[in-house]
C-alpha cells in the first residue's frame, strides 16, 4: 500500500490501532509515551540530569528522556542505594531520544519507557567502585575491566537494594528488569539469605529476566516501565504483564444509568411543561 493510500485509509479509520501509534495533526490528543517500546514517540519528556543524588550518566548526551515515571523510579531508587551506602552512585547508560522514535543500537527505548542501568561493582575484596562503563560479568561475578586493566566483582548487595527499592515502589510500574540468568540468583540468594521480605523476593523474581531476543544483559540492568491508566488514553500501548503491586488510578465514576439519563433530560421538559411553555 502507498503511503498515500496508507494515509487516506487512517483518516478513514482513526480508530484502529496502526493508525494512531504516532502524534499527528489527526491525532492531537496522542502525547507522552505513545505506542509500544519498540515502535513509538514521546512527547513531553523528562530528562534525567547528568548527576543527580546517588547517580550520574554514563555520557553527557540528549538520550536522557523518559516517562516522568521512569526518571522518578531511577532518581527515588538511586538515592536509596547512597542513603543507606553512601558514596554510591548508580551510572546510567541510555533512556530515550527527546522525541523518541529509533535509538541505535536499541530494538526498544522508543517511548521513553526504557532505561539501561549499569551494575554496581565493588574490587574482588568487596570495596566500593563506581562502574568504569559496560564491562561484561560472568557467572563467577567477575568481570575484566580492560581499561582498567583488573578484576572487578558483581556488588550483588548494592545491586540488590536498587532492585529491592524498583519492586517496592508501587508507582514506579516496573514490569520488567532485564538481567543476565546467571546474575538473578546471585540476587535472589543473598535477598534470601538477608531474610528480606518474601513479597519482595517474589516480584523480584516476575520481573527479573533475561529475554529472548534481547542480548544477554551480563553488563547492565534494562528496566522497562508499564503504561499508567491515564497514558493508556494517551496513546500509550500496553504490552506484557500488569503486575498485581501497580498502583491503580483513581477509580473512575460509573456512567449514568439509562433511567438517570431519562430523569435528567425529562425534568427540565416536565419544568417547562408546568410553566406553560
Ligand atoms: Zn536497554
Amino acid at each position: 500500500m502507498t503511503r498515500r493510500a496508507r494515509a487516506m485509509l487512517c483518516a478513514l479509520l482513526l480508530a484502529l490501532p496502526a493508525c494512531v501509534r504516532a502524534p499527528s495533526p489527526l491525532t492531537p490528543d496522542r502525547v507522552g509515551s505513545v505506542g509500544l517500546p519498540h515502535r513509538g514517540t514521546l512527547s513531553r519528556a523528562a530528562s534525567l540530569p547528568g548527576v543527580g543524588a546517588g547517580f550520574a550518566r554514563l555520557r553527557k548526551d540528549e538520550r536522557s528522556y523518559g516517562t516522568a515515571g521512569l526518571v522518578g523510579a531511577i532518581e527515588r531508587a538511586a538515592a536509596v542505594v547512597a542513603r543507606e551506602r553512601p558514596g554510591s552512585v548508580l551510572v546510567v547508560g541510555d533512556l530515550s531520544l527527546p522525541h523518541g522514535g529509533r535509538i541505535v543500537p536499541h530494538l526498544s527505548h522508543r517511548t521513553g519507557r526504557d532505561a539501561d542501568l549499569l551494575l554496581y561493582v565493588s574490587t574482588p575484596d568487596g570495596a566500593m567502585l563506581t562502574s568504569p562503563g559496560f564491562v561484561h560479568f560472568g557467572p563467577d561475578g567477575l568481570a575484566w575491566d580492560p581499561r582498567g586493566q583488573r578484576f572487578l566483582r558483581f556488588d550483588v548487595e548494592r545491586e540488590w537494594i536498587l532492585i529491592k527499592t524498583l519492586v517496592e515502589d508501587d508507582d514506579a510500574r516496573v514490569q520488567w528488569i532485564f538481567l543476565n540468568h546467571a546474575l538473578e540468583p546471585m540476587l535472589i540468594d543473598w535477598a534470601r539469605a538477608k531474610g528480606e521480605p518474601p513479597e519482595t523476593i517474589r516480584r523480584a523474581e516476575e520481573v527479573l529476566l533475561e529475554p529472548h531476543p534481547g542480548g544477554v544483559h551480563d553488563d547492565h540492568t534494562h528496566v522497562r516501565v508499564a503504561c499508567s491508566e491515564e497514558e493508556v488514553r494517551e496513546g500509550c500501548e500496553p504490552n506484557g504483564p500488569d503486575r498485581a503491586w501497580f498502583a491503580k488510578g483513581e477509580p473512575r465514576p460509573e456512567p449514568p444509568s439509562t433511567e438517570e439519563l431519562v430523569h435528567d433530560v425529562s425534568e427540565p421538559l416536565a419544568d417547562l411543561a408546568e410553566r406553560g411553555l
